[in-house]
């Protein structure tokens, strides 16, 4: 379709590289946004540049993912992994990088989109040399995170500074559910504009198999109740409350259970002492032969997996959207969420799946029961959710959204702007 937008708009990224594979060390959501959100803004007509750092020097710098879409790595510290929490040294280089971009390949972004904290702070920086208008959106706040963990990093002062700064001072900040706005609000700062547009699925990726041909694909026989979990390694993710409440559901006496945790991991890596951690509880539960870990899911696959479940769990301690519930969802299965954040935006308890209090595994394993003995109103429940995502969750739907913010800010003057005509 024809589209006269035709405008460059720079998505940052940085520890969130759009074209690696997802669901690997701490690639997850927002890889998948960024990528999405990319694709879709280039389909309305914008000439999309998505910078992220290039962690692994086997790496394209360059990765065109359609004709005005594409990833860029730029060189900023050892290209090779680096923890998030370690990152914060080397952005000064990525921000001279970015601009050396700009200056050789003679392009001007009048708008940057920064993700995450650590290109929140890249966006400000560079807002001090250029003419451009930032949009921001968090994907996770310090001030929830610091509170549900044990040791506190040393980058945490900067990130909490940093991710203030940036909501008094953007253009616009992007929250993707009322919940996180009330967050930013109550814990961050009363100051700065914030419009709340959802993360998107691709809705027709996402229940484009039958339940009979997902079972028949995977093996899974149409007796057997499937509990499925699907993210990243990660102690925040609650596995560990799935597997407990697995352990005690009523269902497990008196139905053909399957458990599978699907997600990628590597020995050694935080990830991987995460799996080791649920392997040993599913073991002392006497799980073992009811559980499958599958590992990573390539997107190919998930439809298959989302669709062949009973019932999703997203035991999240905290989550700020939730990408897999909506991708559940669209595949017609409903879901069952800690009753946090962005999860008290996507599932409608009762209408589209329940949501229990984070941590609680005896709640968990009456919810999962609940599905369980009550096949046709969990049916009922899996229409109403592919509903609720095709109304208010495709990745066509929150560009036309984005779209609509980036242009309503390309028509502001921007704060060199205002600035000159105050001086003149
Ligand atoms: N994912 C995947 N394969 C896996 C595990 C996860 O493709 O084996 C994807 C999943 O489909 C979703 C994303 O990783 O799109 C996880 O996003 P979410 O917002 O649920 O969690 P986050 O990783 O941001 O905490």
């Amino acid at each position: 379709m024809f589209s006269p937008i035709k405008k460059h708009i720079a998505l940052i990224s940085v520890h969130g590289d759009p074209a690696i594979e997802i669901g690997k060390e701490e690639a997850g959501g927002q890889n998948v946004y960024v990528r999405q959100v990319g694709e879709a803004l280039a389909q309305k007509g914008w000439l999309v540049d998505m910078f992220t750092r290039k962690a692994n020097s086997q790496q394209n710098t360059i990765v065109q993912h359609s004709p005005n879409c594409r990833t860029i790595r730029l060189t900023a510290g050892p290209e090779e992994f680096v923890p998030r929490d370690e990152i914060f040294a080397y952005l000064p280089e990525f921000v001279n990088k970015f601009l050396q971009f700009q200056q050789e390949n003679q392009i001007n972004y009048p708008i940057v989109h920064t993700n995450y904290w650590l290109s929140a702070w890249v966006g400000m920086q560079l807002k001090k040399t250029l003419d451009i208008k930032q949009v921001h959106t968090y994907h996770s706040l310090g001030f929830i995170k610091y509170k549900s963990v044990n040791t506190i990093p040393m980058i945490a002062t900067t990130r909490l500074s940093t991710e203030k700064a940036v909501l008094e001072t953007a253009e616009r900040i992007v929250a993707t559910s009322p919940q996180e706005k009330e967050h930013m609000r109550s814990l961050v700062s009363q100051k700065g504009k914030i419009d709340i547009i959802p993360c998107g699925t691709d809705v027709s990726h996402f229940g484009s198999i039958s339940r009979v041909a997902a079972r028949e694909k995977l093996g899974i026989t149409p007796e057997t109740k499937v509990i499925l979990y699907v993210g990243r390694f990660d102690r925040r993710k609650g596995i560990e409350t799935l597997v407990r409440a697995v352990g005690q559901c009523q269902s497990r006496k008196n139905q053909q259970l399957k458990l599978i945790i699907g997600g990628g991991f590597r020995p050694g890596q935080s990830d991987g002492k995460e799996y080791d951690r649920i392997a040993s509880i599913v073991d002392e539960l006497g799980l073992n032969d009811i559980t499958l870990f599958p590992g990573r899911l390539n997107r190919e696959i998930l439809p298959t997996y989302y669709t062949a479940a009973d019932v999703t769990v997203v035991p999240s301690h905290y989550e700020p959207f939730g990408l897999v519930t909506i991708e559940s969802m669209a595949c017609g299965t409903p879901v069952i969420g800690s009753d946090v954040g962005g999860l008290q935006f996507t599932i409608k308890p009762g209408e589209t799946g329940l949501l229990c209090p984070p941590k609680d595994d005896a709640a968990f394993a009456a919810a999962i029961d609940r599905f369980l003995t009550h096949p046709e109103w969990r049916n009922k429940l899996g229409i109403n959710a592919r509903e609720r995502v095709e109304e208010i969750f495709s990745w066509d739907g929150v560009a036309s959204q984005l779209t609509n913010l980036y242009l309503d800010l390309l028509k502001q003057p921007s704060a060199k702007q205002q600035l000159s005509s105050v001086s003149a």
